[in-house]
């Protein structure tokens, strides 16, 4: 019997690779760096290229005849499907279609599979937390951070006998006959941006923060709300490109950080009448079927400056004053921001370097993939290795889908 397949990174495209290849008889190992699955989509609220709520994304058809919902999948009780929560990728040896793998699974303190949600423990102690309603496996998490007396007693009291304060990391070996890189993306961080001043005021925030801050189960209730003192945000400035083109940091177009940001552009102005949204930008690349988010934006009365921003300071009210130099007017502009948004640079994720290097894998952006645009989407990345979504770089979720597929009918074939 074949060994089975390993997958780093239960995003989307792990996800789909993992429920694919189990759903096809082939044992699958599927190893999780977090507490949840879901990757990056888990906080999105909603999705491109459709609009349809995240937690029920229609390009994943996990379970016909449950739902189309990923976060309902049946993970946790597929058979073919191994899941290592909280674990990290160790050392790997051993030749192709033999690959021997170390795994560092972290504690585990709360047992999914015994866990109710019946939010007792929530009660008791502020070191276990929901990650979000939809969260997959469904079941709380423990932070030993903040352990307190209240966890303690949450331990003993536990109706199913789920939690277990004394757990401990484990390592092992397995054997495994491909590996499936599906480590996806990390948002830029732009702390080293110094222009725009991320880090240095709560107002100044990245796209992925306002996705949280929009989405309607987060803590404003989805009222775009300013971080420093949670008023409502009625002005929205975007600013794009912020470490993408730039040989400072990457070289590459991150390729979809202009579509969600009209997608949010769109999502402010359509759903409050009050809110109003500038974008500075260089070029504004929606590819494919994405300009009509584009000419959404426009006719919903989206300003579009294209330039350079030159200076933000900040006022006392928490205000932001922004200079822009607009290079179509050749002159500067001044608006006046609640909220400043940054379309940080996708990167890949960390450790993905080490996995590139360990694998003899060639990259000459970081990512996987993108050696050059003619293999941009080739997922067989090397002997019995393969590589799908964004750890291939900046990629949206049905092509991340198609790539697990693609990569699933790849691995059917070498066993045939
Ligand atoms: C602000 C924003 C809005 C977006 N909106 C949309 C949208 O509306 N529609 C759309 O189609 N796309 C959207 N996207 C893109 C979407 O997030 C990606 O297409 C999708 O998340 C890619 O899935 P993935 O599985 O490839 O990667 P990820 O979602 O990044 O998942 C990778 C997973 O691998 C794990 N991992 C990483 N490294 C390791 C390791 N070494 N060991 C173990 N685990 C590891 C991570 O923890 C993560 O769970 C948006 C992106 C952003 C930033
Ligand atoms: S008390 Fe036990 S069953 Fe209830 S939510 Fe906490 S861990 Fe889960
Ligand atoms: S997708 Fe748009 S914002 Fe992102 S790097 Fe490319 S041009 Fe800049």
């Amino acid at each position: 019997m074949s060994n089975p397949v390993l997958i780093i990174g239960a995003g989307v495209a792990g996800m789909t690779a993992a429920v694919e290849l189990a759903d096809s008889g082939i044992k699958t190992i599927l190893v999780e760096r977090q507490e949840t699955v879901g990757g990056n989509a888990l906080d999105l609220y909603k999705a491109f290229p459709t609009d349809d709520c995240f937690y029920c994304f229609e390009g994943n058809r996990w379970r016909p005849g449950i739902r189309k919902c990923f976060y309902r999948s049946a993970l946790t009780d597929q058979p073919n499907i191994s899941l290592r929560m909280n674990s990290e990728i160790g050392d790997i040896s051993g030749a192709p279609d033999q690959f021997s793998v170390k795994l560092k699974v972290g504690p585990g303190y709360v047992n999914p599979k015994k866990c109710t949600m019946c939010g007792l423990c929530l009660e008791k102690s502020e070191a276990f937390r929901l990650l979000s309603p939809q969260c997959q496996p469904q079941a709380v998490v423990y932070d030993p951070t903040k352990a307190d007396d209240g966890a303690k007693q949450a331990e003993e009291e536990c109706p199913t006998k789920a939690i277990n304060l004394g757990a401990q990391p484990t390592e092992e070996t397995v054997q495994v006959s491909d590996i499936v890189i599906a480590t996806g993306y990390h948002e830029m961080q732009p702390v080293n941006v110094d222009e725009y001043n991320y880090g240095k005021h709560p107002n100044i925030i990245t796209q992925l923060e306002l996705a949280k801050i929009i989405d309607p189960i987060g803590e404003s209730g989805g009222v775009p709300v300013r971080p420093s003192d949670g008023k409502p945000a009625k002005r929205v400035m975007m600013v794009q490109c912020v470490g993408s083109r730039d040989e400072n940091y990457y070289p590459y177009c991150s390729k979809i950080c202009c579509i969600f940001a009209l997608k949010h552009a769109n999502i402010l102005t359509q759903e409050r009448d009050d809110v109003k949204v500038s974008v500075v930008y260089m070029d504004i690349r929606t590819y494919d079927r994405y300009e009509r988010y584009y000419r959404e934006s426009r006719n919903t009365g989206v300003e579009f400056v294209r330039g350079r921003v030159s200076l933000i300071e900040p006022r006392k009210d928490d205000t932001l004053d922004i200079t822009v130099y607009d290079s179509l007017l050749d002159k500067y502009l001044k608006f006046s921001v609640d909220l400043f948004v940054l379309s940080s640079a996708l990167e890949p994720s960390e450790g993905t370097d080490k996995l590139i290097e360990t694998l003899g894998i060639k990259s000459t952006s970081g990512f996987v993939g993108m050696v050059d645009p003619a293999s941009e989407n080739e997922v067989v990345v090397g002997d019995h290795i393969y590589a799908c979504g964004a750890a291939l770089g900046p990629a949206e979720v049905p092509e991340s889908v198609t790539q697990a597929r693609a990569v699933v009918s790849k691995i059917l074939q070498s066993r045939k």
